[in-house]
């Protein structure tokens, strides 16, 4: 089963692939954006770590509305509203239990991946964080790893697509041959997730979920 402090420890291990990797997000959305993913998702997770340690949510729906909610408060661009909306509407399908199971959660990331479809009015082929996010949570039923590797994927099968959500989308054909940022960033949320879970299964020798 899942608790507060795994979604805790999966929101800390976000923050700390977007400090690595933040760079290489930017520089992604430097061609077909403006050159800020990288920044604006380091101010937000920055505040959620700091939020979450400060308050310390006790049920896993509580941490990642909490967590949704900052994002959305801090980050000025696109992605803010969207993984805000992400996080707030998976943890309102979590409820108020103290502890869910994979299956529960892999149901309601999908609820969160759909509310993301429905605010940006956007699909998978539209080139933008959906790439990675959709396929990503359809394999988490299977395995944390698998769920990697779909967004991973993803993400990479956004190199020749030509947007149509986003700014990205005003390039029209200029768009093909690049990596979408949010797709991108979206693979490591689920990078995060496995390093999260693996670090449950060395710590308990129980495989989270089971
Ligand atoms: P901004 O575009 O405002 O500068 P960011 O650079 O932080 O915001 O985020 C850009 C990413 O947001 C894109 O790479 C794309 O994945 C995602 N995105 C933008 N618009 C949409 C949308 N309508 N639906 C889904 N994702 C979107
Ligand atoms: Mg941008």
């Amino acid at each position: 089963m899942l608790d507060a402090d795994f979604f805790h420890r999966w929101l800390t291990s976000v923050a700390a692939a977007v400090e690595r990797e933040a760079d290489r997000l930017t520089a992604l959305d430097s061609p077909i954006g403006d050159a800020d993913h990288g920044g604006n998702l380091r101010r937000g997770f920055t505040a959620v770590v700091a939020v979450l340690e400060e308050e310390a949510p006790a049920t896993p729906g509580a941490v990642l509305t909490l967590a949704g909610r900052k994002l959305i408060s801090t980050v000025g661009g696109a992605s803010g509203p969207l993984y805000g909306t992400l996080l707030r509407r998976t943890g309102a399908a979590l409820g108020a239990e103290p502890q869910v199971s994979a299956a529960d959660f892999a149901a309601a990331l999908r609820a969160g991946v759909a509310a993301v479809a429905t605010l940006g009015g956007a699909a998978p082929g539209d080139k933008t964080m959906l790439d990675a996010l959709v396929p990503g949570a359809d394999a988490l039923p299977t395995s944390f790893a698998a769920a990697r590797e779909a967004a991973l994927q993803g993400a990479l099968a956004t190199v020749p697509l030509q947007a149509r959500k986003g700014r990205a989308s005003y390039l029209g054909a200029r768009s093909v041959g690049h990596q979408d940022p949010g797709a991108a960033s979206s693979a490591l949320l689920f990078e995060a997730l496995a390093d999260a879970a693996e670090a449950t299964v060395t710590a308990t020798g129980e495989t989270p979920g089971e």
